[in-house]
């Protein structure tokens, strides 16, 4: 068959791959000059630092079946994401402290030498909010978990400033546990597998599309009118974008990157977050440390900012609140009555997706489509249900 795939970043690529090596002939375009989508990394001529062009990559997971697929294309070397965040403690003075909050947080942020057990009695019995009975929103619950002080260093400017909302606005769900450990342990990922490709995700994604099957179109721009021509699309692309935004825009949180060069060491490591909302920034990366088997004199650094994506900006963040929801199930409908064409990956199906999410989803797509394929069936527009 003569696919064509729409995005030449992890879904892209993966699904393109596995096409390729069932005998197929794939097309991969992409409207950017480079491949890897969001995930695109490039190292920066003056100092050397692979960067994270579209903000910081960190891979991690359970599925040992992508684990094992991303190792067949890059040499990971063993990254664990220690974020630190800079914010005010009860008494107003700015400080660092270790995120996600854990026991050291805790003892740092009250002055305070507690062990397991005393932390969780101080903060489930002293500091929790338990007039909260039944918490409705993003705030209440956090008031109910972590109490006041707590909510308003680590929580409550942070989400403004990314979500540009209060977390009033938002609904309980996004808490569902109480967010705190009582232990020294300050890897921000609990999965089994973490990891960063030795020579950045762009190489990764190249080797995965090296393949004689696959041909590669960069600064191509596809239209939907190009669907006939081929015997299927897997289309990466933003959803609204297929159908021109004719029932409207699916909104999202785009990113802004104030990039800066420093000699030596800026901040001492990969992420430092700014909690108050006084801050403009959501964070600082410095992209080096994402690299420490490296060594650069130089230093390149993002200062972050998240506002909401006007017509033109890069799509990063779905906000999927009740109102997008809505919409969301009306183009839904719409790419259920198209033929030929199959919506795929983060902007496809407009949700957020981590890579190996992607990549399990892209390998699923791909032997669904195959099976499909064998029974005589079409194959329908989303392996994965949007909604
Ligand atoms: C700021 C940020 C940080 C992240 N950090 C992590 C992390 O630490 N760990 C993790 O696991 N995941 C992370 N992710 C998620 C990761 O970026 C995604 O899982 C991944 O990029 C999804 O790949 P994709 O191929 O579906 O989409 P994309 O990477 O967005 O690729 C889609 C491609 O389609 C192209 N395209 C769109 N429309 C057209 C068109 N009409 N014609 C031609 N080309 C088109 C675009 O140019 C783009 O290159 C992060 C995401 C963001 C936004």
């Amino acid at each position: 068959m003569n696919i064509l795939n729409v995005g030449a970043g992890l879904s892209g690529a993966v699904i393109g791959r596995h096409l390729a090596e069932a005998g197929h002939q794939v097309t991969v375009v992409d409207s950017r000059s480079h491949i890897g989508g969001n995930c695109h990394t490039e190292r920066d001529s003056d100092t050397g630092v692979m960067v994270h062009v579209y903000g910081p990559h960190i891979f991690h997971t359970d599925d040992s079946e992508v684990w094992d697929y991303v190792n067949r294309f890059a040499t990971f070397l063993p990254y664990k994401n220690r974020v630190k965040t800079t914010s005010l403690d009860p008494e107003g003075r700015r400080g660092v402290f270790s995120l996600p909050v854990n026991l050291h947080t805790i003892n740092q942020f009250f002055g305070k030498t507690l062990r397991p057990e005393e932390a969780h009695a101080f903060i489930t019995e002293e500091q929790a909010d338990t007039t909260i009975e039944d918490p409705q929103t993003f705030e209440e619950q956090a008031l109910r978990f972590v109490g006041r002080d707590l909510y308003e260093a680590f929580f409550k400017g942070y989400t403004v400033k990314q979500w540009g909302m209060h977390p009033s606005e938002l609904p309980a769900s996004i808490l569902k546990r109480l967010p705190v450990r009582f232990n020294y342990d300050d890897n921000y990922f609990f999965h089994k597998f973490q990891g960063m490709p030795e020579d950045g995700y762009s190489a990764m994604i190249a080797k995965i599309l090296d393949h004689p099957g696959i041909t590669v179109k960069l600064e191509t721009v596809f239209d939907r009118t190009q669907t006939d021509q081929y015997d299927h699309v897997f289309y990466s692309g933003p959803l609204d974008g297929y159908f021109d935004y004719q029932l409207g825009r699916l909104g999202y949180r785009t990113l802004d990157f104030e990039r800066f060069t420093h000699q030596g060491d800026y901040q001492g490591c990969a992420v430092m977050n700014y909690g108050e909302e006084s801050v403009p920034y959501t964070r600082i990366t410095e992209h080096k440390h994402f690299a420490p088997w490296e060594s650069h004199e130089g230093s390149v650094c993002y200062r972050e900012y998240s506002r909401a994506a006007e017509p033109g900006d890069i799509p990063y963040y779905p906000i999927r609140q009740v109102q997008e929801k809505a919409l969301l199930s009306d183009y839904v409908a719409l790419a259920e009555q198209t033929a030929g064409v199959s919506f795929v990956g983060r902007l496809g199906t407009y949700r957020y997706l981590d890579m190996d999410v992607t990549i399990r989803e892209a390998l699923d797509t791909a032997r669904g489509f195959l099976a499909a394929r064998e029974q005589d069936t079409q194959p329908p527009a989303f392996f994965t249900a949007p909604l």
